[in-house]
């Protein structure tokens, strides 16, 4: 067999931020730190101290393949450990701070971590942590000695730790299959498991996911990541930003709109990413000011369904270009993104709009089809609703340590848990999650579809359908909407403008406006609870 004549170079993370400091060396990280000042630093700095974290890391007994957890916001601090974890041979694994002790503790042990890197905002919460899942594990406050906590915890100082290590310790040389990264699923869909990424899985995926049809990062771009490094690896961005030269923006702990208006706008950010709940707090905020941040003009939303009032209101009313995308913890967790073919640039305002409302095109390195209940694929065209098969490189395979057994069938695909459509020019769109999805009368009502008409609604600003129980149909849907600040909306004027859009017998048989909608750690709509206040609620 003939031998390929180029050179052998694995694909390791810390390569990114190699490549970062040798080539984009002055371009800034900025942090709105958490100890309050904004903090600047730049990507050679940020790589000299990652090698100082490494180093420290080997001091104390890091071995090849220990988890390392972090507990902490969007920061360059943050940024620097998870590469000076993976310079370490070691596994940054990433704790969401919104999640329940109970579940944060499972997770620590689960996971076996060997310390905590954790930010001062979190250290009452470790104080609780103690007993359950602290015990002999080493903790680190991301801070300097001026703001180290009186705790009775065991702590050590992140500044003091690192501040004699040699700033060009070499990285350790893993092979691009090694694993890097730990994020569990938010467990939404039963116990959290662990989905351990790759050296390999995590530059492959940050380098689709930052090319010109994607999130289209240059060194020009000013990047704010909204969505924490905590969810779902900050869908790439802590390593797609750097690897492009892009400027990163911080948010650190306020994560409030006026927090993160002010960001955007003073530091020049071009494009920004996070969940459908944290825009509606910043066009609340822009509406309020009267203005949108400066130099703002793509951003990426994604996580749940994107409604279409957000995406029009961005679009029209702030003139800042939307991108829906979908992806989960699973698959690094970018899938596809609203990629715009030629087809739809032709399109009019209308037209184009109907098709941002879709989860858009399979990314490079995602094979995707839909799929029977028995596993055979379903017809490309936009109507017929199947299992959401997804294939790819950077795809879980199994989850940390086998959890839920063989989660592959036998062609490899893995099944999302996501029901959807794909049409004929590859826009796939969600129709809703296999255990949200409202079975009246033997037929199939998309929950997720009914909310997006129902917030297509002006006077509403977030709606949730799920199922109730009935006699007659087993189940019934019911909607719950929040309204507009002042909004005098009556539960039936609602049904009235459901009426002509949706099939007859898809129209709620309940209507409640409230005062909030519940969310889960990662932002979603927290269906989970809304099931046990209400299913109890009969439709008639
Ligand atoms: P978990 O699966 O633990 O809830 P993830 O953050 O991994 O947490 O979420 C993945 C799920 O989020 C997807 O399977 C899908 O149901 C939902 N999701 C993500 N993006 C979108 C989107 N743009 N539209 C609709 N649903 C989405």
């Amino acid at each position: 067999m003939i031998r390929g004549g180029m050179q052998d170079w694995p694909l390791r993370v810390h390569t990114i931020l190699d490549h970062a400091a040798n080539v984009h060396g002055r371009q800034e990280i900025v942090t709105r730190s958490v100890e309050g000042p904004i903090h600047r630093i730049t990507y050679a700095e940020v790589s000299r101290r990652a090698r100082q974290v490494t180093a420290a890391l080997r001091r104390l007994g890091v071995q090849q393949g220990d988890r390392i957890a972090t507990l902490a916001w969007n920061t360059w601090r943050h940024v620097e450990i998870w590469y000076g974890i993976a310079g370490a041979g070691a596994i940054y694994h990433t704790l969401n701070p919104r999640l329940t002790d109970e579940q944060i503790a499972y997770i620590m042990n689960d996971a076996d971590d060997r310390m905590l890197f954790t930010d001062l905002t979190f250290v009452p919460q470790l104080e609780r942590l103690r007993d359950s899942c602290i015990g002999k594990r080493q903790i680190i406050v991301l801070t300097d000695r001026a703001h180290m906590p009186q705790t009775g915890l065991d702590l050590l100082c992140y500044e003091d730790l690192i501040a004699g290590e040699d700033p060009e310790t070499p990285w350790m040389e893993v092979a691009e299959s090694a694993p890097v990264g730990l994020c569990y699923t938010s467990g939404t869909t039963g116990a959290p498991k662990g989905v351990l990424y790759t050296h390999r899985s995590n530059v492959l995926h940050s380098l689709t996911v930052q090319a010109a049809g994607v999130l289209g990062f240059n060194a020009l771009t000013s990047v704010l990541p909204i969505v924490p490094m905590f969810h779902a690896n900050a869908w790439s961005i802590a390593f797609s930003a750097p690897m492009a030269g892009a400027k990163l923006v911080m948010p650190g702990a306020r994560m409030d709109g006026a927090g993160l208006c002010d960001l955007l706008d003073q530091e020049g950010v071009t494009f920004s990413a996070g969940v459908p709940t944290v825009w509606i707090e910043i066009i609340n905020e822009m509406r309020r000011r009267g203005w949108k941040p400066d130099r703002l003009e793509r951003v990426v939303i994604g996580g749940s369904a994107c409604p279409e009032w957000m995406i029009s209101t961005l679009e029209h009313e702030f003139g800042v270009e939307v991108m829906h995308a979908w992806g989960m913890t699973e698959m690094s967790p970018v899938g596809s993104a609203g990629i715009i073919k030629p087809e739809v640039a032709q399109l009019d305002e209308a037209g184009r709009l109907q098709l941002k409302l879709k989860q858009g095109m399979a990314i490079y390195g995602v094979e995707m089809r839909i799929a029977d209940d028995e596993g055979r694929s379903l017809p490309q065209d936009g109507k017929a609703s199947g299992r959401l098969m997804v294939r790819g490189p950077a795809v879980v395979g199994e989850y940390f340590k086998g959890a839920g057994g063989q989660v592959l069938d036998e062609q490899g695909w893995f099944d999302t848990g996501d029901l959807a459509t794909i049409d004929e020019l590859g826009y796939m769109q969600i129709t809703d999650r296999t255990k949200d999805v409202i079975k009246s009368g033997g037929e199939w009502i998309s929950s997720v579809e009914l909310e997006n008409i129902a917030s297509g609604h002006p006077e509403v600003v977030e709606a949730a359908a799920i199922a109730i129980p009935d006699e007659k149909w087993a189940e019934r849907p019911m909607v719950l909407a929040v309204l507009r600040e002042g909004s005098q909306l009556q539960p039936e004027e609602l049904r009235d403008y459901l009426r002509p859009r949706v099939a007859r017998w898809w129209l709620p048989e309940q209507i409640r406006f409230v005062d909030a909608l519940p969310h889960t750690a990662t932002g979603k709509l927290d269906k989970k609870v809304l099931r046990q206040l209400y299913g109890g609620v009969m439709a008639q």
